[in-house]
């Protein structure tokens, strides 16, 4: 093992190794769990590495139970677990796969989407949020059910090659760079790269249709920054906060469901008349939250560095 893998990088790899317990996930390099520091407080609540990665994840469990199958807008379906989103676009030629998550949940998938009356074997283009394990682990296995096309922002592939489950080749039919297109059935999806928490970490943004009028759907990817930033990193993410700012947003969906509230918005789903999933004054929540702790982590790496002995 590569012992200059960061925290994070180290967690997923864990993850892809099947070691996916939440213990695991909160731990970091040499077993010590994510640092409780620093903390941030956005919109009245406080937020530290782990608190946000336990919002995430939650239980072990949690990553792997069906959440009830669900219409969010148009032909844009919910069919992940509780924590690991996966999202169904259906169009009149076949659907569109957002994300398999981990291998072991396809067939949780499987059942979501026929549960909403879809067949699994209509998929015919698959795409991820981001390479780590949680979210694109399953795509071989999606890929050998389904026959569908694979998508990959270029920028990710070297990081989705890792990612062998059981040995299995990634599978990757076609790369795409920033601001490319996916289309299928009248329905046009924008890969917009937004690095930082991976290379090709990608935004995707779509228009839904619901009772005559249209609404932008951005499935964002994480933003959420490793405990190391290099300056590399530190010109992904501050090009990545400017620019998910940028993109209209009607309806916010994230790559962990705690990101856009899902929960909450589910519940109301059943009582209200209006759809909750349409959420504008949310469409940058993560981003400020992520957005300030990205800045408190580079204060702390400042401090740390300002006071390490000097050779
Ligand atoms: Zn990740």
């Amino acid at each position: 093992m590569d012992r200059t893998l960061r925290p994070k990088a180290w967690m997923c790899i864990a993850a892809a190794m099947g070691a996916g317990t939440s213990q695991a996930q909160n731990k970091g390099q040499k077993g010590q769990p994510q640092p409780d520091h620093p903390t941030v407080t956005v919109q009245g609540q406080s937020y530290t590495p782990r608190s946000i990665l336990a919002r995430n994840m939650g239980t072990p469990e949690d990553q792997t139970t069906q959440f009830p199958p669900h219409k969010i807008i148009g032909n844009v379906y919910y069919v992940g677990t509780r924590t690991l989103s996966s999202f169904l676009i259906v169009t009149p030629q076949g659907n569109i796969l957002i994300d398999s998550t981990y291998e072991r949940n396809v067939p949780t998938i499987r059942k979501s989407v026929e549960q909403l009356g879809f067949k699994f074997t209509d998929i015919k283009i698959l795409l991820g949020n981001h390479a780590h394990g949680d979210h694109q682990e399953g795509d071989a296995l999606v890929k050998k059910l389904t026959g569908a096309r694979v998508f990959a922002m270029a920028e990710d592939v070297p990081a989705l090659q890792a990612i062998k489950p059981g040995g299995k080749k990634h599978p990757i039919d076609q790369k795409l760079h920033d601001g490319e297109t996916v289309s299928l059935g009248g329905t046009t999806l924008v890969a917009h790269l937004t690095p930082g928490h991976t290379h090709g970490c990608t935004t995707w943004t779509t228009m839904a249709q619901e009772n005559g009028k249209s609404y932008n759907v951005v499935f964002n990817c994480s933003l959420r920054p490793q405990q190391a930033l290099t300056p590399a990193l530190v010109e992904e993410f501050n090009r990545s906060f400017k620019l998910v700012r940028t993109l209209p947003c009607d309806v916010p969906l994230g790559d962990h469901p705690a990101q856009y509230n899902m929960q909450d918005k589910y519940g109301r789903l059943q009582k209200e008349g209006a759809n909750p999933f349409v959420d504008p004054a949310h469409c940058s929540a993560e981003a400020d939250i992520e957005e300030a702790m990205f800045h408190a982590l580079l204060a702390e790496q400042k401090r740390e560095q300002n006071n390490a002995p000097k050779k």
